[in-house]
């Protein structure tokens, strides 16, 4: 059998690693984005620019690929699950409508005996003031939030401000006395069949993810547990591909899920030259059903996510043969937005 042509939706940074990962498979990628300048573009087959929502250019991709996947969660369910009913999309879109809600998603972690930060769905400012055992809190879009978006901290009622939206559902959640944060990357490739990463340690500012390294400085209760539920989630939604979750440990060293992400993660951009088998590697061989290679950790090290113009200060360096620089190529840089990173491994 040939190799498939993968489709992938989302021409960011993700979608640009996932088309770099299956040309070294051998496997021809079609990408799909509604940005014209989509840094994708640069590094897969074929491109096609326009708006999701468009039956003509919808047509015309699942034309052109034998199946799709997905860069970000949130292609509208109705898109992704009229896709699916002509051409497989895997992760299955169900998986997306229970995950793009912040809500129906905590909920799925708690039915699943997951602990999470204590929350509560907010349709209104009297939820705020029924709540307020829940402040200090975060305010938080059900939906389409990401890198810090749509998020208000509350620490008492007078922090209710007209910047929100209350015509937007949120959530409202107990801010958790961070020691540190962790995330747990692992591909399913069917029944009980995975790889999965060791628990990487993550360093936010402003939201934004700026550090990641591994090892994960914590104890093997929790880089057991962490492990567990990973499996648990992609077990239980029948995942196939790769999948993060994101974990919070607080100061008394209990774990909490925060979020799921239904695809690869920044975090996981370690495991490319850490790992004889990245994060993408290992999706494109979980949908394209390639073989399954045991993951190996080759070096441990650590990443750098380059934010807005602090890329300019590296596209013209010379590095050391232990230091690896991903330029995203986006035509403008802007503030806060991610540019590239550098991943320096211990040699
Ligand atoms: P996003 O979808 O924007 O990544 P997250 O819920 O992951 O949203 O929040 C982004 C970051 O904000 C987290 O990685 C963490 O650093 C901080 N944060 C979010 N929720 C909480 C919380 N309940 N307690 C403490 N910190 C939080
Ligand atoms: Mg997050």
């Amino acid at each position: 059998m040939s190799n498939p042509i993968l489709g992938i939706i989302g021409g960011g940074q993700l979608g640009s690693l996932l088309a770099e990962a299956a040309k070294k498979l051998d496997i021809e990628t079609v990408i799909l984005s509604d940005d014209t300048n989509a840094p994708a573009k640069n590094f897969t087959n074929n491109f096609i620019c326009g708006n999701y929502e468009d039956e003509k250019i919808i047509n015309e991709f699942i034309n052109k690929v034998d199946l799709i996947t997905f860069e970000f969660e949130n292609i509208p369910y109705k898109v992704l699950n009229n896709i699916n009913e002509q051409k497989t999309v895997l992760p299955n879109p169900k998986i997306n409508k229970l995950i793009q809600n912040r809500y129906s998603e905590k909920d799925f972690l708690n039915k699943n005996d997951i602990r999470t930060a204590r929350y509560v769905l907010i349709k209104d400012e009297d939820d705020i003031k029924f709540n307020q055992n829940l402040l200090p809190g975060i305010l938080k879009t059900c939906t389409l939030g990401y890198d810090g978006k749509g998020q208000h901290k509350i620490n008492s009622i007078k922090d209710i401000n007209k910047d929100i939206d209350f015509s937007k559902e949120h959530i409202l959640e107990k801010v958790v006395n961070l020691k540190k944060e962790i995330s747990v990357i692992i591909t399913r490739f069917g029944h009980q069949r995975y790889e999965i990463y060791e628990p990487i340690e993550n360093v936010h500012e402003d939201q934004i993810l700026k550090h990641s390294k591994i090892p994960a400085d914590i104890s093997d209760s929790i880089k057991n547990k962490s492990i567990d539920w990973a499996t648990k989630i992609v077990e239980d939604l029948d995942y196939i591909g790769t999948l993060c979750v994101e974990y919070f440990v607080d100061k008394n060293n209990n774990l909490y899920a925060n979020e799921i992400a239904p695809r690869v993660h920044n975090s996981g951009h370690i495991t490319i030259n850490t790992h004889n088998i990245s994060q993408f590697e290992n999706h494109i061989r979980a949908v394209c059903g390639l073989e399954k290679i045991e993951t190996k950790k080759i070096h441990n090290g650590k990443m750098l996510n380059l934010i807005g113009s602090e890329i300019s200060n590296f596209r013209n360096k010379t590095f050391a043969d232990n230091e690896f620089f991903y330029d995203y190529l986006k035509t403008e840089i802007r503030n806060k937005r991610k540019m590239g990173h550098l991943t320096i491994i211990e040699k």
